[in-house]
């Protein structure tokens, strides 16, 4: 009886007896946006839901008596690259109201180990997801984890990946690969090679780490195309390097958060902390502008 179960082939009966101190449910979130000429517009839920199943073996095999809920991926996410046809696009505020009802709802099932597997790599839409979790944790002891924004900030908050050496050589020698390059693509060869396409014809588009701060910029660069880096350097058998070493992170985090032990440092995007990130700024900056108004006003009136 124990082990995977897909919500989508239950009855409300069978949710309701789960017990539920022993129920994991995991939701994956990414976008629906386009990844240059050679890659579907499902590729970052292809891949969310390649290391969920890969994050669900390991897990049933370590804790036999735990029951796994698997939903579907919600197609939910902020920060799509450019203008194109295809991309699903939602605010930040959006995403973070969207998670939160959604984690409300699982709650309310009685759920206290919920994992979220925000499979894109965008900060604003990893802060809107750790908000959520971090406003549900707040209010019902900590129920909600989304480890995949630490992951992406793994140099900032020196998170040794334990990158397996064949990835560790190359992305010394191409570091620049945001989107749809030879990462992707690599992995992608390793999931679904039969939707890849001519990855091995695309140009090189070079954009920096610090460049993909200015949106208009990387547009520019990757006109006609959409991806990010280096698609023909990408190799199948290194995609099942990256995948596994993915699956093996989030078993490490995802095992700390069941324990309740050294979970935390998985918690949060490095950038979780910069105010103008966060979905509510200009809301509270606003605020506190009109209040600095009125105390000036009753100070001047005085
Ligand atoms: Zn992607």
């Amino acid at each position: 009886m124990n082990g995977e179960k897909k919500i989508l082939e239950l009855t409300w009966k069978e949710v309701e007896a789960l017990a539920k101190e022993k129920t994991v449910l995991l939701v994956t979130l990414a976008p629906i946006e386009e990844h240059g000429l050679h890659l579907p517009l499902g590729v970052d839920i292809v891949e969310g839901k390649k290391w969920e199943g890969d994050l669900v073996r390991r897990l049933v095999s370590k804790y036999p008596d735990y029951y796994f809920l698997v939903m579907p991926a919600l197609p939910i996410a902020h920060g799509c690259i450019g203008q194109y046809p295809g991309n699903l696009h939602f605010s930040q505020r959006t995403v973070r109201t969207v998670v939160l009802e959604s984690l409300q709802s699982f709650v309310g099932w009685g759920i206290r180990n919920i994992v979220l597997i925000a499979s894109h790599g965008n900060p604003r839409f990893q802060i809107a997801v750790e908000e959520a979790c971090q406003k549900i944790n707040r209010k019902y002891g900590v129920c909600a984890f989304s480890p995949l924004g630490a992951f992406f900030s793994y140099k900032e908050l020196k998170l040794d990946l334990k990158f397996p050496p064949g990835m560790a050589k190359k992305l010394e020698a191409y570091p620049d690969d945001f989107h749809a390059g030879w990462i992707e693509t690599s992995m992608m060869l390793d999931i679904a090679e039969e939707t890849v396409g001519d990855y091995l014809r695309q140009p090189d588009t070079a954009v920096k780490e610090k460049e993909m701060m200015f949106p208009k910029k990387v547009e520019k660069k990757i006109a006609g195309f959409g991806h990010i880096g280096l698609p023909r350097k990408a190799e199948k058998s290194l995609g099942k390097e990256i995948n596994e070493n993915m699956a093996e992170y989030l078993f490490e985090a995802v095992s700390s958060f069941l324990d309740r032990q050294g979970y935390e440092k998985f918690q949060h995007h490095f950038l979780y902390r910069i105010p103008f990130l966060r979905t509510f700024f200009l809301r509270v900056l606003a605020a506190a502008l009109l209040g600095i108004l009125a105390l000036l006003t009753v100070i001047f009136l005085l």
